[in-house]
């Protein structure tokens, strides 16, 4: 309640089990997993309503978030609640192929999309910054990255070093929800890895999580530890706490060979970025008296990590930008070849996207691991000629370690997914699962998404920052039956610079339930071809003809 709120943080968890404080699974999921989005297990600053990336919030305040579990209590099968920034504003009659839930999330108009402008608007109580699956409550934790990190660190094994990243060094900067599975995939990927983070708790929920092994206790152990592992071809991550622009120069500095080099700090939200010589403690309390000194410092320090990054590539290592807009804060900041380095997914990740291959993941709203464990075989039986699908997926079961409810990932591509989804509906219907799951996936896929710092970075056709695509994905799932379908602006990369569109469709068993995933599920990947044919490019088109996705002008 709100007097809760008043006295102390509030402590939120998902209910377990097959007991609906809803009237229904279609309205229970959204229940749960807004409340998942801000489990402590889950969320980086669940007192804030904060889950994930900077500040993307669940909510707008805790007043909302009463306001909305109170209103999914209640919604009928036939009704539709609408979310306006984190705050619930309306319940409509609409029908049960409607959504139960629509959201839109830092939506803002072109010429007033600026950080200053958000942020005054958010001072005014207006708005709220709803990152990608923050504010849409389909976050699952650090796992929901994990394998497309995991995927672009393979991509680079194979380009790079004979297809293992053994005996190899990874740089990186940012430990946090996203970050945070970085170090995790590079040892998959058999490679060695230091990641710096100026927040130790941060690096040790990693370890306390098994997505880290260790935190050195200075840069003279780090390098002593991960050059030992180098030199023996052990997978080791190891972390250390330091400003990322002071450790990454010092680096350089010392002449240390390393063979890949990144980073996935906030600086996408220069205010969720440390400058050099601010501490940890003092941090918010800066950023908030001066957010534009601050944004100024940050800026200046990003420069400083990015030259020293331009100096590794200049070194012969692989370089390259992992979706936080740090090249472009850098550049503002002064460093005038941050654009020498390049996006992570024009080099590793859009031959995926032109299948329709992205990020899809569900969540067993039971609470029990058994669920997600009896989904993961029924996925590798599913496709039995996808070897490195299997090969993820016991991985994944082995490695992966749940942070609130039980939860998958697989990239899953056109005419993939509602295969998959359709299995898991008939297990739920058949008892084989002890309560419904949820599917959704990331807005980082291949047809949700305009950024053109990121998913849309060098498009074929230079349609980089056409925003129709993902407008059009979020009206095409909603007519086609998802469950909670949401458009938001600013995700990953910050205010100004992206707009996209999630999904989620609940498969509780029922018929109609498999009808709507059938649609939801081919659809919302198709949307994704459908881009990439649009755009020129070759595999995508051919993906269409082969899968029978009707274009009304690719052979005309
Ligand atoms: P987060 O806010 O949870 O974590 C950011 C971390 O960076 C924090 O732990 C913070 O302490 C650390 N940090 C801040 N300034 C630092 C500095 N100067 N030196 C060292 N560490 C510093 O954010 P997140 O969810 O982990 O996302 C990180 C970034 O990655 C965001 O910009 C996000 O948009 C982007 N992202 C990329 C992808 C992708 O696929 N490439 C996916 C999701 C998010």
């Amino acid at each position: 309640t709100t007097a809760e709120a008043a006295s102390g943080p509030r402590v939120v968890r998902a209910a377990r089990g097959t007991a609906l404080s809803a009237k229904s699974w279609q309205t229970e999921a959204p229940l749960r997993m807004l409340m998942n989005n801000l489990d402590p297990e889950v969320a980086e600053r669940p007192e804030d309503l904060v889950v994930y990336g900077g500040s993307g919030r669940a909510a707008r305040n805790w007043e909302s978030f009463d306001a909305i579990a109170a209103a999914l209590r209640v919604l009928e099968s036939n009704e539709t609640l609408l979310v306006q920034s984190g705050k619930p504003v309306g319940v409509f009659t609409t029908h049960e192929w409607a959504p139960r839930v629509l959201i839109a999330n830092s939506n803002l108009v072109g010429d007033w999309a600026s950080w200053p402008e958000f942020r005054r608007l958010e001072a005014l109580g207006l708005t709220m910054y709803g990152q990608m699956t923050a504010g849409s409550w389909i976050y699952i934790g650090t796992q929901g990255i994990l394998q497309g990190t995991y995927e672009t660190f393979a991509a680079i094994a194979v380009k790079r070093f004979g297809g293992s990243l053994a005996g190899t060094l990874t740089l990186t900067g940012g430990a946090g929800g996203m970050g945070g599975a970085q170090p995790l995939a590079v040892t998959m990927n058999e490679g060695v890895v230091l990641i710096v983070d100026v927040d130790e708790s941060r690096l040790r929920r990693r370890v306390e999580h098994r997505y880290l092994d260790m935190v050195a206790v200075d840069l003279d152990e780090a390098i002593s530890l991960v050059t030992t592992a180098q030199s023996e071809r052990k997978p080791l991550s190891v972390g250390l706490v330091g400003n990322a622009a002071t450790v990454f120069a010092e680096i350089l500095e010392r002449n240390l060979q390393v063979d890949i080099v990144t980073d996935q700090t906030s600086a996408h939200d220069p205010l969720a970025y440390l400058p050099e010589g601010v501490s940890v403690d003092d941090w918010r309390q800066l950023a908030e008296q001066d957010p534009t000194k601050f944004t100024a410092l940050a800026r200046e320090s990003m420069a400083k990590q990015v030259a020293a990054m331009v100096g590794f590539l200049d070194r012969g290592a692989e370089v390259f930008d992992y979706g936080n807009s740090l090249r472009a804060e850098a550049a503002v900041g002064g460093c005038k070849r941050a654009f020498d380095i390049p996006g992570f997914v024009p080099a590793y990740i859009r031959p995926l996207f032109e299948e329709g291959k992205g990020p899809f993941r569900w969540v067993a709203l039971s609470g029990d691991p058994a669920d997600i464990r009896a989904t993961d075989r029924a996925v590798v039986e599913l496709f039995p000629e996808n070897t490195a699908l299997r090969r993820w997926i016991e991985q994944a079961g082995s490695s992966v370690q749940f942070e609130g409810l039980p939860a998958r990932i697989c990239w899953l591509g056109y005419k993939e997914r509602h295969v998959a989804g359709l299995k898991f509906n008939e297990m739920v219907a058949q008892g084989l699962l002890r309560a419904p799951i949820v599917i959704g996936r990331d807005h980082l896929d291949s047809g949700s998404v305009a950024s053109p710092y990121r998913e849309t970075e060098g498009m074929a056709d230079g349609s980089d920052a056409i925003a129709d695509w993902p407008v059009l994905n979020a009206l095409l799932n909603t007519a086609s039956g998802a469950t909670w379908v949401s458009l938001h602006h600013g995700g990953g990369v910050g205010i100004g610079r992206s707009i996209h569109a999630g999904q989620v469709v609940v498969a509780d068993g029922t018929t109609l339930a498999a009808q709507k995933i059938e649609r939801v599920l081919t659809n919302d990947p198709g949307s994704g071809v459908m881009r990439h044919v649009d755009a020129g490019y070759e595999r995508a088109a051919a993906v269409a003809r082969e899968r029978g996705l009707q274009i009304p002008m690719l052979d005309g």
